[in-house]
C-alpha cells in the first residue's frame, strides 16, 4: 500500500504532465485539423512525458456535450467557429489528473467559453475544508446564469481516487438541496458546462468509450480474449475502441464490444448531446483540498 505522500506526488506529477499537454495541444485546435491527429498527439505526448491516459482524449464539438473520441479511420476535421471541448486525463499508478478546455476554432474566446471558465474559477475560489458541494453548485449555476446561459445539470464534478475516475462524491453544476462537506485531502475535479439552450442532455446511440465492469461467463472466444486484454490494460479506467483497433484489427472488435456490453462485462459511455442542439462549453481542473483552500494541480 502506498503512503498518502506517494499518492500526492503521483497526482501532482500527472497534473504537471497535463499542464504541458494542454498548452501544446491548444496550438493544434485550428481549422482543418483532423480530430484523430489531435487526440493521438495528446495521448502519445502523455506517454512520452511519463504518464498514461486516464481515459481516451474526448473531443466534443458544438452540441456534443461529452464522451466523443474518434476511431482510427475517422476523417472528421475541425472547422472555423466550432466550439471544441478537449477533455484530457493522465494517470500515474492510478492517480488521476483530469482537465478540459474549450476553444472556438480560429476565433476569440466568447461569452459561452468565458461562462464555464468563470464558473470554474468562482467555484475554486470558495473551496476550502467544510464547504458544501451544493454551495459550489450554486456558485457555478449563478455564474453561468449571469452570462445568460444554462449549466448542464446532468454532468457534474467528481471525486478522484486511485484507478477510480468518478468516486461517489459529486459536485453538481447547479444548486441542489443535498450537499455534503468537503474535507482537507479530498481530491476532486470540478467541471462546469454551459449551454446556449436549456442544458439538458440526450443520449446518442453512438459509443466509442467504455470501461471494464466485471467478469461474466462468455461463449464467444474473441469476446473472451478481448475482455481479458481490457481488464489487464485499462483496469477500471475508461478506454477507447480506437485503442483496441491498434492491436486487434483482426478480432471484429466492434462485434465483441457489443457482446461485452450485452453481457454486462463493460459499460458503454454513449456520446451525450445537448437535447435541443444548444452549443456547449466546458472548463475543468483537478484539485486537492488543503487546510485553507485548494491546490489546483492541472
Ligand atoms: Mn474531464
Ligand atoms: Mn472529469
Amino acid at each position: 500500500m502506498k503512503s498518502d505522500e506517494d499518492h500526492l506526488s503521483n497526482y501532482r506529477n500527472a497534473g504537471s504532465i497535463l499542464k504541458s499537454v494542454k498548452k501544446e495541444s491548444k496550438e493544434l485546435v485550428i481549422s482543418g485539423k483532423k480530430i484523430i491527429d489531435l487526440v493521438e498527439f495528446i495521448e502519445n505526448r502523455i506517454i512520452e512525458l511519463g504518464g498514461l491516459p486516464a481515459f481516451p482524449c474526448n473531443v466534443s464539438i458544438n452540441s456534443v456535450a461529452a464522451h466523443y473520441t474518434p476511431n482510427l479511420n475517422t476523417e472528421l476535421i475541425l472547422n472555423k467557429g466550432d466550439y471544441v471541448k478537449v477533455d484530457i486525463g493522465c494517470h500515474i499508478d492510478g492517480c488521476i489528473a483530469d482537465t478540459a478546455y474549450t476553444i472556438k476554432v480560429d476565433e476569440d474566446e466568447d461569452d459561452l467559453i468565458i461562462a464555464s471558465k468563470e464558473a470554474l474559477k468562482n467555484a475554486i475560489d470558495v473551496i476550502e475544508p467544510g464547504v458544501k458541494t451544493n454551495y459550489i453548485g450554486k456558485i457555478i449555476e449563478e455564474t453561468i446564469n449571469d452570462f445568460n446561459f444554462n449549466p448542464i445539470k446532468e454532468l457534474c464534478g467528481h471525486g478522484l481516487r486511485p484507478y477510480v475516475l468518478h468516486t461517489g462524491t459529486t459536485i453538481p453544476n447547479y444548486y441542489s438541496n443535498i450537499g455534503f462537506k468537503l474535507k482537507e485531502g479530498d481530491i476532486l475535479a470540478i467541471e462546469p458546462f454551459a449551454s446556449t439552450k436549456a442544458g439538458r442532455l440526450k443520449t446518442s446511440e453512438e459509443v466509442y468509450i467504455f470501461k471494464y465492469l466485471q467478469d461474466r461467463p462468455l461463449r464467444d472466444p474473441n469476446s473472451k480474449k478481448l475482455s481479458k486484454v481490457i481488464k489487464q490494460n485499462y483496469k477500471t479506467l475508461p478506454f477507447a475502441e480506437r485503442w483496441l483497433e491498434k492491436n486487434f484489427n483482426n478480432l471484429k472488435i466492434n462485434f465483441s464490444l457489443r457482446n461485452l456490453i450485452k453481457a454486462n462485462v463493460i459499460y458503454p459511455y454513449n456520446v451525450l448531446l445537448e437535447s435541443e442542439g444548444g452549443l456547449v462549453s466546458q472548463a475543468e481542473e483537478s484539485l486537492i483540498i488543503t487546510s485553507n483552500g485548494s491546490e489546483v494541480y492541472t
